[in-house]
């Protein structure tokens, strides 16, 4: 193994970094940037282009300029999270046949799995250029609320971009990682992550070179998009009353008017006061209207209370599921662009009765753990460091009348598995059928349904005279397999797989093999402009 790279895939900005020697050190993008924009634009002429390139014509190509592509990553697209996406989205969502969300660029079909690996692709790049050579290993990151569907729709998209995942790892969990490397002294700490879509917490103890996550919950869609969506709302209700004039609808005066608010929002983590400037947003037959407002940091907080409140029951369930109390906890870390705002480092001291951490990155440190996990993987660290995660969620299955029943419960170290017996109900029942679910709700309807499994050709048999150890485990990434066992007769028992949602291997390859063509079109394009 070359080197192997730490690859912090973020909703708004993602981050690449690697171990030299013991120290994690963050690798530049192509234009010398830490961060690089989690952005991809089409353009006019057909070019893809991603991070700061795309994010600067986003205002002039707001329909074909996607943003926060990671909030779909898994997602169906009748589900309430992408409902609400589309309402203010620039760009158009769609439906594939299975149900998931897509993305519509001119006609064209696009999945979340293959622009998030547009994204990777520039980072796999701008490493290659760091390091002149070709590069393949990468632990990658995910939030640690991430359910399987997430999970695998990110090794794909990875798998897409040419690379070989070695391993995911929960953000936070990363986070720890490269905060209690150098940390002497045991203790519990608590790591309070909101990035730009998502929102993690995780308590875990450090002690001994001993990294155990105790428990991890959270929300994949709450973050720091949610803060500019009510500073652009307030924008635009705040124009409508003046002007009359509804802005919700305009593509492309939403993208400045968005763009303005996040930036507004960075500013007042520094200033009290912020100016916001969009002259000629609007403009008809009586002339051109613009906006100019002054935003305060006491208006922001106002606005934005209820989200940060929400946050909130996670940490109370955390430390539920951990036993704990707020003065059990050692050190809290704040990790993500989003806990720079003096509200929630204000909130979380207030809770916690401590102060965060200080000399973090917030934006960095998530890279820099996952470049000592990969470490770790390649047997290079020289101090021992053993990592404990868990799984997020409960793993279990429909049984009768609909009911969810646990196999695996959330908080679970991983990897881990469990085997339960299974039966025929009738005389020379050929298949049994078993639906895998992933969640907390005790009706299964209520919780994500991952696929549905056939145990298929079991032998003739009276009713219950057959039995099939199903094997459930959850492995290293978090992600779920399923395998059984004729105890009769000691062989493999057949299983049919229907995936609930996702890609399937054969559409990936499609994609693998549809990008290298792309990819050799553009080279020769460039090649044909250079001779
Ligand atoms: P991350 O996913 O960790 O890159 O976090 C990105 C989010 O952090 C975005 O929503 C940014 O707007 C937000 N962010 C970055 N810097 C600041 C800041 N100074 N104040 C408030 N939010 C910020």
């Amino acid at each position: 193994m070359n080197h192997v790279i730490g690859i912090d895939l973020g909703t708004t900005y993602s981050c690449i970094a690697y171990l030299e020697g013991n120290e994690p050190r963050v690798i530049p993008n192509l234009e010398g940037l830490p961060t690089t924009p989690s952005v991809v634009s089409f353009t006019q002429t057909g070019e893809k282009l991603v991070g700061n390139l795309a994010l600067r014509q986003a205002v002039t190509n707001p329909e074909n300029t996607v943003t926060a592509v990671k909030r779909l990553m898994g997602k169906k697209y009748s589900s309430d999270e992408v409902q609400a996406i589309e309402r203010k989205s620039p760009y158009t969502l769609g439906q594939a046949e299975n149900g998931d969300v897509i993305v519509e660029i001119d006609g064209q079909k696009i999945s979340p799995q293959e622009i998030s690996a547009m994204i990777l692709a520039y980072l796999k790049k701008c490493a290659e250029a760091y390091f002149g050579e070709e590069l393949i290993d990468a632990v990658i990151t995910v939030p640690a609320h991430f359910d399987d569907h997430q999970r695998q729709a990110t090794k794909d998209a990875a798998k897409i971009a040419g690379l070989e995942v070695v391993r995911v790892i929960n953000e936070p969990t990363s986070a720890s990682l490269a905060y209690g490397l150098d940390q002497k002294k045991n203790q519990v700490i608590a790591v309070y992550d909101l990035g730009g879509g998502t929102f993690d917490i995780t308590l875990m103890e450090i002690s001994d070179g001993i990294f155990n996550v105790l428990a991890t919950t959270g929300n994949t869609f709450l973050g720091g998009e949610d803060f500019d969506k009510l500073i652009s709302d307030w924008l635009i209700s705040d124009f409508n009353k003046k002007n009359e004039v509804d802005l919700s609808e305009d593509k492309l005066a939403l993208q400045r008017i968005k763009e303005a608010a996040e930036k507004a929002k960075r500013e007042l983590s520094f200033t009290t006061e912020s100016e916001i400037n969009l002259p000629f947003i609007f403009s008809d037959k009586s002339g051109s209207k613009h906006i100019k407002k002054t935003l305060s940091r006491g208006q922001l907080e106002e606005l934005t209370k209820d989200l940060i409140a929400k946050t909130f029951p996670f940490i109370d369930q955390a430390l539920t599921d951990a036993g704990l109390e707020p003065k059990g906890i050692d050190e809290v870390i704040l990790v993500g662009g989003q806990t720079r705002m003096p509200l929630i480092k204000k909130t979380i001291t207030d809770f916690f009765k401590k102060d965060p951490t200080e000399h973090i990155n917030p934006d960095e440190i998530v890279a820099m753990g996952a470049s000592i996990q990969s470490a770790i993987l390649q047997g290079k660290m020289t101090d021992l460091v053993v990592l404990l995660d868990v799984t997020p969620l409960s793993l279990g299955i429909e049984t009768e009348n609909g009911i969810f029943t646990n196999i695996i419960e959330k908080n679970t170290t991983i990897p881990c598995k469990k085997t339960m017996a299974f039966t025929t109900v009738e005389n020379n029942q050929r298949r049994v059928r078993v639906h895998v679910l992933q969640g907390e709700g005790d009706i299964a309807k209520d919780n994500i349904s991952l696929a549905v499994f056939d145990l298929v050709g079991i032998a003739l048999a009276p009713a219950g005279v057959p039995q099939i150890d199903v094997t459930f485990e959850i492995d290293a990434d978090g992600l779920a397999k399923v395998s059984a066992k004729d105890v009769t007769t000691g062989r493999t028992q057949k299983i049919e797989v229907k995936p609930s949602s996702g890609l399937s291997p054969e559409e990936v390859n499609k994609i693998i093999k549809r990008t290298q063509v792309d990819d050799d079109e553009n080279k020769e394009v460039v090649e044909d402009e250079q001779t």
